[in-house]
């Protein structure tokens, strides 16, 4: 099955007992049984609810995985993989990193003994120097945020050895744009919140994998500790899903028109968009992706605080709000909002100066997005 297809159709059955073709809400906590132990393999919902399995399914074949995991938010989903590791044990990760990771690993796992480093992964040079006899999970992320570096997995997969998991947060991706299972990686996690559910209306997280132990004892840890999403929410997914593939195409080309007005625009300094010939990851963007997303970062010449303020608050079209990946085009401000707690020269080390502004672009038409971001520079 190709991707357009899987998308609509994997995992997906009409409803046995009713032929509802659009996969019913099991809203329920419980199951009836004939007598102990005789059921029809759905007991208690924590650990197993007919929305969510089918939503697993689904999940698993969008990656080329044999195995999908759902969680009630992204987070979970990190969190149900950092708890693999036991005290002791090492983890890398790009330095270059969503900040919910990067507090969910030093203000939670550290405190259980676990040693964190945060490298840059632009080559595998300072990867090969960090592995010792300890380490056990590498965390990519790839295109990163809000730089929109890319990581090339294959090549770090090929650094790494068997004790290594390494796990592909590859949420600004989307799976109709990369596969990270595919080029060798264990584990695929996705805030679904974003680009899969697409609609801004749910929190979710995923994982996709093949290796059966592995996903045992993740699904072991998703009914011990019970971080599962409601099945409203899994319905609301698997619907967000159908549409991946369009709603991907659109944003990206939105992405790649606005991109190029941007670099030809006077009071543009920078822009971050690894559809441009310009960007440094572009070559590797172009293998790895099948499109470059829809996700551009962009500074000003005059780069003051004050005038990225000015544009963030007089666009019509594009929202200023958190998160990415939904219908409508949003806008945000790095320095003050998803990265204010690193320090000034941190932040400038990365290109990630006061007027950066990042842009999650929408389904809209380019043209009238285009005008509200130019009249919005303008004002
Ligand atoms: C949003 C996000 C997360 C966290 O997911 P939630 O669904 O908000 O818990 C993790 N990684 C990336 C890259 C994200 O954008």
């Amino acid at each position: 099955m190709k991707f357009e297809t899987k998308v609509i159709h994997a995992g997906i059955k009409p409803d046995p007992s009713t032929g509802a073709i659009m996969t019913p809400i099991f809203q329920t906590s419980s199951y009836v049984q004939k007598k102990p132990g005789d059921h029809l393999g759905f007991q208690y919902a924590r650990s197993q609810n007919p929305t969510r399995t089918i939503l697993q399914e689904n999940l698993a074949a969008l990656e080329n995985g044999k195995f999908g995991i759902s969680f009630s938010s992204g987070m979970a989903a990190i969190d149900a993989v950092l708890r693999l590791l036991n005290p002791g044990d090492e983890v890398i990760a790009t330095n270059d990193l969503y900040g919910g990771t990067y507090r969910l690993m030093t203000q939670v796992f550290e405190n259980y003994g676990i040693k964190l480093h945060f490298i840059g992964l632009s080559d595998d040079i300072e990867l090969k120097a960090r592995i010792n006899d300890k380490t056990r999970l590498l965390w990519i992320e790839t295109p990163t945020n809000p730089m929109l570096n890319i990581i090339d997995i294959k090549k770090m997969v090929q650094c790494v050895n068997d004790q290594i998991l390494v796990c592909v947060d590859n949420t600004f991706a989307s799976p109709y744009l990369q596969n990270p299972l595919d080029l060798g990686a264990d584990i695929v996690m996705h805030s679904a919140t974003k680009y899969l559910g697409g609609h801004s209306d749910v929190i979710h997280g995923c994982l996709m994998l093949n290796d059966e132990d592995l996903a045992m004892k993740l699904y072991f840890i998703q009914n011990a500790v019970g971080a599962v999403p409601g099945p409203q929410d899994c319905f609301l997914i698997l619907r967000g899903i159908k549409t991946l593939h369009v709603r991907m195409d659109r944003a990206c080309e939105n992405a790649a028109y606005i991109a190029e007005k941007l670099l030809n625009y006077e009071k543009i300094n920078k822009v971050y968009f690894p559809g441009l010939a310009s960007h440094d990851g572009h070559k590797l963007a172009a293998e790895q992706m099948k499109l470059f997303g829809a996700m551009i970062s962009f500074d000003l010449k005059e780069d003051t605080m004050e005038n990225a303020e000015k544009i963030l608050s007089s666009t019509n079209l594009f929202s200023l709000a958190e998160s990415l990946g939904g219908v409508e085009s949003l806008l945000g401000h790095p320095a003050t909002m998803t990265h204010g707690s690193i320090p000034r020269d941190e932040r400038y080390k990365i290109g990630l100066t006061d007027s950066l502004i990042r842009l999650s672009v929408g389904i809209e038409n380019k043209e009238d997005l285009w005008e509200d971001l130019r009249q919005a520079i303008e004002s």
